[in-house]
C-alpha cells in the first residue's frame, strides 16, 4: 500500500496513531522528504512535552565480557578462554558503585556479556552488591536474554526470575538484546540470543509485573 506523505503527516499531527504499514512507509522516506518527517516528529515532540528535556546520571558497569552468544557484530563478548576475558569480583563492582555514588549518579546500568557461568543467584547478588553501597540508586539491568539464561540455569520460569529481580530491588529491565526483532535478521546477526518472539514475551511479562523496560533496536540492521 502506498500513502501520501503530506496527508499522512498532517493526520498524525491531528492525532492519528500510525499503523505498522504507515510507520514502515515513513521509515522508507528518502531524500528531502526526510526533513518533512523529522520536522513533523519535532512538532509532535514540542506539542507533547514542550522544551523540557530530562535525563538521568547513569553509570554503566561492565561486569563481564564473557558471553555465551558471541554475536557476529559484537567486538566486546569473548569466550572464557580468550585473552582479555574478565569477570569483575564483588569488591571491584562495589568500588565502581561507590565512585558512581560519590559522583551523584542516580542509575547504575549493567552492560555485560551473558556469562554462561551466571545463574539467578549471580544476578540477584549483583543487585544486592549495588544496594549495599547505594540503597537508593536505580538499578537498570539484565536483558531478556539474561532473564531466559537465568531461568534455564536455575531451572525456573522467566516469570520466577523477573519476580525475584523485582523483589531484590531491580528498578527496570534492559531492553537490550532486541537488536532487531525480525527473526531472519536475528538468525544472521545474533543466532544464540532469545528469538524475537521470546524477547517480546519476556518484555510483556515484565510489564505485566510492573517492571518498566527500555528497548534498544540496532538501527540499520
Ligand atoms: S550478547 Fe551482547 S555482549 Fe554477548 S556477544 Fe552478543 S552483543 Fe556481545
Amino acid at each position: 500500500m502506498t500513502y501520501n506523505l503530506a496527508t499522512l503527516l498532517s493526520d498524525v499531527k491531528a492525532g492519528h496513531r500510525l499503523t505498522p504499514g504507515e510507520g514502515e512507509f515513513l521509515m522508507r522516506t528518502t531524500g528531502r522528504d526526510i526533513f518533512s518527517v523529522t520536522a513533523a516528529a519535532d512538532e509532535m515532540r514540542e506539542k507533547k512535552v514542550g522544551e523540557i528535556v530530562t535525563y538521568v546520571r547513569n553509570q554503566n558497569l561492565h561486569v563481564t565480557n564473557i558471553c555465551k552468544n558471541l554475536c557476529g557484530f559484537c567486538g566486546f563478548g569473548k569466550k572464557a578462554t580468550d585473552p582479555g576475558a574478565y569477570c569483575l569480583d564483588r569488591a571491584t563492582i562495589q568500588k565502581g558503585v561507590r565512585l558512581a555514588h560519590e559522583r551523584k549518579v542516580t542509575e547504575v546500568c549493567f552492560l555485560s556479556g551473558v556469562n554462561p557461568a551466571f545463574n539467578l543467584d549471580s544476578y540477584l547478588d549483583l543487585i544486592s552488591a549495588v544496594h549495599e553501597i547505594a540503597p537508593d540508586i536505580h538499578v537498570h539491568a539484565f536483558s531478556p536474554d539474561e532473564v531466559a539464561h537465568a531461568a534455564k540455569r536455575s531451572r525456573c520460569t522467566t516469570a520466577d526470575v523477573l519476580a525475584a529481580f523485582k523483589k531484590a530491588g531491580l528498578g527496570s529491565l534492559q531492553g537490550t538484546a532486541a537488536e532487531i526483532l525480525v527473526q531472519q535478521v536475528r538468525d544472521v546477526i545474533c543466532p544464540r540470543k532469545v528469538t524475537g518472539a521470546e524477547w517480546v514475551r519476556i518484555i510483556k511479562e515484565a510489564h505485566a509485573m510492573g517492571i518498566p523496560t527500555s528497548a534498544t533496536i540496532m538501527y540499520g540492521s
